[in-house]
């Protein structure tokens, strides 16, 4: 590689995230050297964003280096595991120092807060994307998983959701830079990965799943992969008060099942150990909507009454 691109990774890559006794050889090397704990297993995911597939072009850098490192966070939490180590590949037209900076910081800050190392990575010429492939520990034989729902389980989701998707309409149309004060755009642009609230259901949950292609989608896959199916209720979806103000129950609950970006947790909990659960204090909003049953798919009650749904919405909405 040239001096510059040396001297960019040094400046910005070398020292960023945490400092970790488990990191034996970090940036700088061929490779890195990383000890897991005894007696705990390496979860490793990695997730790819584009510019103008995975979010607007114009996209503050802050958003998309928080959003890079939140979509793996959010799926280690769907494994319950906790997040220690990274890799960065960062594909970009041109070294921009102002755009690097905003970049850099905000990586560091989310990998801080939840005691993440970047311990290598690539950086090479071209169109905008980046991909972190992130690292955590479960305990051995602790991590939780798609396939592990039972008919009679309980069905949840963290947080609120439909924010994400409402809030990439509003980045869509909006100028370049981030407004701040609109909660829903923030819901888009810094998700909030649902670390704790993952490690926390070791002790409860049957199965999880991230939420990042709508509800409806992602329950779907958990309920096939668990061999079972799995029935909500409309009127139970935790829905923001900024999202029923934007856009009316019906359109919020169409956001809440269809949109995506939401990184949620959603899982399954035993009925003998729902009320420990519900008792529990958690690090967020946890809100059920529903159970596991036996068959197959997911069946939509609103106010009791099935109704009729496909991916592209609800049949009584359309008409
Ligand atoms: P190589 O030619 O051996 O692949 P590179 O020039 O790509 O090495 O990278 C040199 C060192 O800098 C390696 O340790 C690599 O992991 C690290 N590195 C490169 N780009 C990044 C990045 N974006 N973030 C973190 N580390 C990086
Ligand atoms: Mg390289």
């Amino acid at each position: 590689m040239s001096n510059s691109e040396f001297a960019l990774i040094d400046r910005y890559f070398r020292s960023l995230g945490a400092i970790r006794a488990d990191v034996i050889v970090g940036v700088g090397d061929d490779g890195a050297v990383l000890r897991p704990p005894d007696g705990h297993d390496v979860v490793a995911v990695l997730d790819t964003i584009v510019a103008g597939r995975h979010f607007p072009r114009q996209t503050a850098a802050a958003s998309i280096a928080h959003r890079a490192l939140a979509v793996n966070l959010s799926d280690l939490a769907a494994m319950a595991a906790q997040p220690a180590w990274m890799l960065l590949s960062l594909t970009m037209e041109r070294a921009d120092t102002s755009w690097l900076d905003d970049f850099a910081a905000a990586l560091d800050a989310l990998a801080l807060r939840f005691g993440v190392a970047l311990v290598g990575g690539d950086t090479v010429r071209g169109p905008l994307a980046i991909t972190v492939q992130a690292s955590g520990f479960v305990p051995t034989g602790r991590q939780l998983t798609r396939s592990g729902a039972r008919p009679g389980d309980l069905l949840y989701v963290s947080g609120t959701l439909g924010d994400a998707a409402a809030g990439l309409a509003i980045a869509e149309s909006a100028a370049a830079s981030l407004v701040t004060g609109d909660y829903l755009r923030r819901r888009f642009d810094f998700p909030e990965p649902r670390v704790e609230l993952g490690l926390q259901l070791r002790d409860f949950a049957s199965a999880c799943i991230d939420v990042s292609d709508g509800l409806f989608a992602d329950l779907s896959r958990m309920a096939a992969s668990s061999g079972c199916g799995a029935e909500l209720e409309l009127m139970d979806l935790p829905l923001s008060g900024a999202l029923l103000d934007a856009h009316g129950r019906e359109s919020a609950q169409r956001l809440a099942m269809t949109g995506g970006d939401d990184y949620e947790l959603c899982f399954a909990v035993p009925p003998q150990l729902s009320r420990a659960f519900e008792r529990l204090a958690k690090p967020c909003q946890v809100t059920r909507i529903g159970q596991f049953v036996t068959g197959e798919g997911v069946v939509v009650r609103s106010a009791g009454a099935v109704i009729e749904f496909s991916h592209s919405g609800f049949d009584h909405f359309t008409s």
